[in-house]
């Protein structure tokens, strides 16, 4: 593949093009701060590579910050699936791994301070309340009857919210801002709220929890991060991140930037509705191979460079855009196209006997491991008078169209010999069990001596050497191209996402390792999955087929 010769360049790079440049910062620093909600979807690969391919390629540093200030959702399984993601990814944090967390000491400090300058008080309103105080775009909010209590009174309140003195819902802290103000995140946000839960990191040292548009900016500034990246949903909160910053005693303030976040057709990017998927068993798991997980698609074969260079063609920039489903394939595609070494298998087999060859016979036929390239070298084939093809490669009749098997008629087997179909047997349905053919021994992977022309040439594998395996092909997840708009996105589900089959593959495929691709030559690409494979049992997913078929099916 094919990977950045030419540094990738965006509105981004070229603000801290400039501020290097006058001398702004002399260093560059960046994070990636996920929520340890959920497993990490294709959406952060792009925050991702944002994120950390700024700081390879100007020699900063990017910290992964696990943003863990609601423990009710949050999990450790979630923290190890994301650090995973993230190296799996080919990309490595600056020192240890950072959760806001670590901060919460500093935090409460800092909302002390808030509270000590007059600009920070405890509400008594209930939650209900405080959604009607707070106003809508078009009409102001009003001030909480608690809104002027004094700087003692808050500060004692505060201690008690602290030592658990309040019921959860029964008191918060909040910024003392604009109620009026035209942002809404400016009516007063809520800045620290009770919860009696452990903490993954904490466990139960505390009981009320910081609230993301205050933790994220001072965590930015104590780690030292010069370009704070986000997405579009966040470019109102960017007033309230500045104006904490600015209403504290910290030395550093980072600059917050926003992007544009990645949408896929058919697809979620939801971790909550992800989340849905997986307690709801519409799918195996959050690495099932039909999700937009970083795990899914590696389970399903996608490569990490594929990835990458997925994030690298949609670019960075503020516009909303959806992203075609075709463009992700296309990027594991050729990858793989490149990369995958060729193998022979018959999803739909229907057993084919050669008539004139030599019962008992097995003979060792040279394939290539890949057409284009010889470098990665051939392996042996075991060809016998029993083998499979596809079902679909026969048919008793056929138009000139058809370069396959044709009763009557002559085909190639791949790097074997010519053979031709001379009669079929059937089941009481009519269904073809076994096709009789004879072959022509002067053939082995060259043209008939008497000038016939062959034209088609089909896949095959031998009966008595090739594994039987079951075979997994997916489809799109959902039925329509925007799910998440959907009333009930679990109603579009598209029923035929996966499709089982049990076929054979040849004996050579035994050893394949886990999660390394094989093109099945007029299939698609395949690999062996991680889950259901066994000593006994091949399980092999598709990961993707040799054409783009979405067009078609939009249609
Ligand atoms: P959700 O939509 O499930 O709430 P989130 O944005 O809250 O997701 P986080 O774990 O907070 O998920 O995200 C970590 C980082 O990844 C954030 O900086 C966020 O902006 C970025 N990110 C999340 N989703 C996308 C996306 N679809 N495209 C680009 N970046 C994304
Ligand atoms: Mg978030």
């Amino acid at each position: 593949m094919s990977e950045a010769e030419a540094r990738p360049t965006n509105f981004i790079r070229q603000i801290i093009d400039e501020d290097l440049a006058n001398g702004k910062h002399t260093s560059i620093c960046t994070r990636f701060p996920p929520e340890p909600n959920g497993y990490l979807h294709i959406g952060h690969a792009k925050s991702i590579c944002l994120n950390f391919g700024i700081a390879q390629d100007y020699q900063g540093q990017c910290n992964l910050r696990f943003d863990d200030t609601n423990p009710v959702k949050e999990d450790i399984e979630y923290v190890d699936s994301i650090k995973h993601d993230v190296e799996w990814l080919g990309f490595q944090w600056s020192g240890n791994i950072r959760y806001s967390s670590d901060y919460f000491d500093q935090l409460f400090n800092y909302a002390v301070e808030l509270i000590n300058k007059g600009l920070a008080y405890v509400d008594e309103l209930t939650p209900e309340q405080i959604r009607e105080y707070r106003g809508s775009l078009t009409s102001p909010g009003k001030n909480s009857p608690y809104r002027d209590r004094t700087v003692e009174e808050n500060l004692a309140l505060f201690e008690k919210m602290r030592n658990g003195e309040f019921a959860e819902g029964t008191a918060c802290l909040r910024a003392k801002i604009d109620m009026a103000s035209p942002f809404i995140v400016m009516r007063d946000p809520v800045i620290y709220r009770i919860k009696f839960a452990d903490h993954h990191q904490t466990g139960s040292k505390w009981c009320i929890y910081p609230m993301y548009d205050f933790t994220h900016c001072i965590s930015d500034a104590l780690e030292g991060i010069t370009h704070s990246l986000c997405t579009l949903e966040f470019q109102d909160n960017r007033r309230l991140y500045d104006w904490v910053l600015d209403n504290i005693t910290i030395p550093a303030h980072p600059r917050q930037y926003e992007f544009s976040r990645l949408n896929l057709e058919y697809s979620i990017m939801s971790k909550r509705k992800l989340n849905l998927l997986v307690t709801e068993k519409v799918v195996e798991g959050w690495d099932d191979p039909r999700m937009p997980t970083i795990s899914g698609l590696r389970r399903r074969g996608y490569t990490a460079a594929s990835i990458r260079e997925f994030c690298k063609r949609i670019g960075v920039t503020k516009q909303d855009n959806t992203v075609e489903m075709a463009a992700l394939e296309s990027c594991i595609r050729d990858d793989l196209n490149e990369n995958a070494p060729r193998a022979m298998a018959v999803l739909d087999p229907v057993k084919v006997i050669i008539e004139n060859f030599p019962q008992g016979e097995v003979e060792m036929v040279t394939m290539p491991n890949h057409p284009n390239k010889p470098e990665m070298g051939s392996r042996q084939v075991p060809f016998s008078r029993e083998i499979y093809i596809d079902r679909a490669d026969f048919r008793e009749e056929a138009n000139k169209q058809y370069k396959r098997l044709v009763l009557g008629k002559e085909v190639r087997l791949r790097n074997a010999y010519v053979i031709k179909a001379d009669r079929v047997e059937k089941d009481e349905a009519g269904n073809i069990t076994v096709l009789h053919c004879s072959y022509d021994p002067d053939t082995l992977s060259k043209d008939p001596a008497d000038g016939r022309k062959v034209k088609g040439v089909i896949h095959w594998v031998s009966a008595e050497h090739a594994l039987p395996v079951e075979i997994r092909l997916y489809d799109r997840l959902f039925s329509v191209a925007n799910p998440g708009a959907a009333e009930d996105f679990l109603a579009t589900i598209n029923p035929e996402s996966l499709v089982i089959k049990q076929g054979f593959v040849e004996p050579s495929l035994k050893n394949a390792e886990i999660s390394k691709a094989y093109q099945f030559e007029r299939e698609g690409y395949f690999c062996l999955d991680s889950r259901y494979t066994t000593a006994e049992k091949l399980v092999f997913n598709r990961t993707v087929g040799l054409r783009d078929t979405w067009a078609k099916m939009g249609e």
